[in-house]
């Protein structure tokens, strides 16, 4: 690793810096990799949120400056910033930047769910598929989101604020930053309140988001967005199915017409993830926990295509292949030991152009088409009155808590650290204040 890269890396651990697409992986950690290609994930394919574009419409340059940063730790000769083609209000002026800067190129893609599934990204802008079971590195790749390249330039300065849309049932939609740790009711109290009765959300988008009906759950760094649904809109229902229902009725109704196989973005890539071949299982599945051990679903990335969009049937294939997953795990089965992994290069599906799922067709289908409003950009960052800093924010170890009840604190305070040799990275005050509860899941600051 050079001194730029090793320096880069502790800065970007020491400022908290994790994966703002939604996945919180720790970004020093990609920084001590090596890379042909340095990918900038600008597709935010996940329908209703915009923070994504909004970030790269207000502050390109700093987007650019990250990228260039990454370029030089991983020793990337090339960097790509992957947007969909459909914002171009947005696009000329990032390829005006990408002139300004040295090999760097900008990827307009198709307006298709999920684009921005990084195996897809990584597909789409080089042409090479991530083995099954592996990571773009292994293929010459490193991929980031805007948000994560924009934090990165201010490393070590600690990421305190996230930017976040607020879509749905809400009287103004709009997109803006707030300090990591206020809660979603207070983002939506920002939109000017509800609009619909008896409000659920799902926090992230609505394919690949979770149901939520607590408001006063906190925002936390990996936070994308929330979209507020009534709770009885189908797909609230449909995304808080619980496994015996959905066991229940993909036992009876799966007709194993495979479409969810067909349409699944992994299989055309070239992955061995055949859902019908779970659904299946499910009819050979014994006892009240009707366990599945097919191997068909392990390289699934949860992307929910095949439950939301694909079956005629309505069922739950997505969630049967999470399912299997957690079966296997128990039985200590991942990808890697599996019966599947035959060694064999896989290669893309040669109709994979075709069965390419366009975004709009998709919100319809999601009964989405009332609740898809621009979410403007709003400059102003709100101050609260108090802050609730989860210690778990980012994938790998907890942070402990560094901080007593009744301490003084400092905006960009280290409020939790991870051990060194854990991977993980601290979480930081994003107000300044005095510590109220502290426990090992969060830490409270007052201003
Ligand atoms: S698409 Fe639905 S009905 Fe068809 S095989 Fe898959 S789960 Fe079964
Ligand atoms: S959720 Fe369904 S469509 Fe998506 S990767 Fe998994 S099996 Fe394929």
């Amino acid at each position: 690793m050079s001194d730029f890269s090793a320096q880069f890396s502790k800065d970007l651990r020491a400022a908290g810096v994790v994966g703002a697409g939604g996945a919180g992986f720790p970004s020093y950690v990609k920084a001590q990799g090596r890379a042909e290609f340095a990918l900038v994930n600008a597709a935010e394919c996940e329908p209703l949120l915009k923070k994504d574009q909004k970030l790269l419409e207000y502050f390109p340059e700093k987007v650019f400056d990250g990228l260039e940063l990454l370029m030089k730790a991983v020793g990337a000769s090339q960097g790509i910033v992957g947007i969909k083609k459909k914002h171009e209000k947005i696009i000329p002026r990032l390829e005006e930047i990408a002139k300004s800067r040295k090999n760097i190129s900008v990827l307009k893609m198709g307006d298709y769910y999920p684009a921005g599934d990084e195996q897809c990204l990584v597909y789409e802008a080089t042409g090479r598929v991530v083995p099954p079971g592996g990571i773009p590195l292994d293929v010459g790749c490193v991929v980031c989101n805007v948000e994560t390249l924009y934090n990165a330039v201010f490393a070590p300065r600690p990421v305190t604020e996230t930017f976040v849309t607020v879509n749905g049932g809400v009287k103004k939609p709009a997109t803006f930053r707030v300090p990591v740790g206020v809660t979603w009711r207070e983002c939506v109290e920002l939109c000017g309140g509800f609009t619909v009765k008896d409000p659920a959300y799902i926090d992230g988008g609505p394919m690949m988001g979770k149901v939520q009906t607590d408001f006063d759950l906190p925002v936390v760094k990996a936070s994308g967005g929330i979209i507020v649904l009534p709770k009885t809109h189908p797909l609230i229902v449909k995304k808080a199915q619980v496994r015996p229902t959905f066991t229940r009725i993909g036992r009876s109704a799966c007709d194993q017409c495979s479409f969810c196989t067909e349409f699944c973005p992994r299989y055309l890539l070239g992955h061995n993830v055949q859902p019908h071949r779970v659904m299946r299982t499910m009819l050979f599945s014994g006892g009240p926990e009707h366990k599945l051990h097919s191997q068909y679903g392990l390289l699934c990335c949860e992307c929910a295509l095949c439950s939301l969009y694909s079956c005629p049937e309505g069922l739950h294939p997505s969630q049967a292949c999470v399912a299997a997953k957690a079966d296997l795990r128990e039985q200590k089965i991942g990808f890697k030991n599996s019966a599947l992994n035959t060694g064999k290069k896989p290669e893309a599906h040669p109709v994979r152009d075709f069965r390419k799922v366009p975004v709009s067709k998709l919100v319809r289908r999601l009964g989405l088409e009332d609740y898809n409003k621009d979410a403007p950009w709003t400059a102003e960052v709100y101050k609260p009155a108090k802050v609730k800093i989860l210690m778990s924010q980012h994938i790998g170890a907890p942070c402990v808590p560094t901080v007593k009840e009744g301490q003084k604190v400092e905006k960009g305070a280290v409020v939790g650290d991870v051990p060194a040799d854990k991977l993980g990275c601290p979480v930081h005050a994003s107000v300044s204040g005095t510590v109220g509860k502290v426990n090992d899941r969060y830490v409270e600051i007052y201003a």
